[in-house]
């Protein structure tokens, strides 16, 4: 039986502040939380107000494919782990609808975080027509081999978040049985690639967890986390969540 370290994620989107910040420092240090990794990925500007807190480590929510030069307004790997970051999230869905990232792109964009160091946290998940139609294996199949078939060695280097569209924001989230049954098939998926990664790696489920719903998510045998959107905005809510998991 493999061990995996439960891992909490928090998504700030475009929200936040340096209250906030402080408010979930504090939060974070009220408790032990020394069996989980408690990850806080707030907007770039934010990652000073987390740097060197022993009760979390730190992630982007999203960086460029390309290494330096001329690119206004882009964060590369190197920039973001200056400042602080250790993971970085790639291929959020808002990341690929809002701003039509490509499976090329985003290729381009493991590729950077884990030659700079970053450890990328590959989101995933099928939209609601897909899972209406019963796409949702093909969806993820697919989106896993965009990275995993050319590039096995990076699964061992990654985390992989689960996230149904249709689950994100919306105060709806997957079932456990539904959250279930597609990480067990994103982890035979990941098989093929590699079976020692796909059995260590740790698979996050996103798209509307709370203080509620953690605790029965968190417990199915290949949910290793979950990754927050909303939730996260309230340390004490989010706090709940950690100690669910
Ligand atoms: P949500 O967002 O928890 O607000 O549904 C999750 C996410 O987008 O990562």
């Amino acid at each position: 039986m493999t061990m995996r370290k439960p891992m909490v994620a928090a998504n700030w989107k475009m929200n936040g502040s340096d209250a906030l910040a402080k408010e979930m420092l504090s939060a974070l240090a009220s408790t032990n939380l020394n069996e989980l990794d408690v990850l806080i990925c707030p907007p770039a500007t934010l990652l000073h107000a987390f740097a060197n807190s022993a009760s979390c480590v730190l992630g982007a929510q999203n960086l460029s494919e390309h290494t330096a030069g001329a690119y206004t307004g882009e964060l590369s790997a190197a920039l973001l782990a200056a400042a602080g970051a250790r993971f970085v999230l790639v291929g959020h869905s808002e990341r690929r609808t809002l701003f039509a990232e490509s499976d090329q792109a985003l290729a381009g964009k493991m590729q950077q975080a884990i030659e700079h160091g970053l450890t990328p946290v590959y989101c995933i998940g099928e939209n609601l027509q897909q899972r209406q139609q019963e796409k949702t294996g093909q969806v993820l199949a697919k989106q896993l081999a965009a990275v995993y078939a050319s590039h096995p060695e990076f699964l061992a280097k990654s985390v992989i978040a689960y996230e149904p569209v249709w689950a994100i924001g919306t105060g709806e989230a997957a079932t456990p049985e539904q959250a279930q049954q597609a990480h067990a098939a994103i982890r035979q998926q990941l098989a093929q690639y590699d079976s020692k990664a796909a059995a260590e790696v740790r698979v996050l489920y996103g798209g509307s967890v709370n203080s509620k719903n953690a605790a029965e998510l968190l417990s199915q045998p290949d949910i290793d986390g979950g990754l927050v959107g909303g939730a996260s905005l309230n340390a004490e809510e989010f706090l709940h969540i950690c100690l669910s998991a």
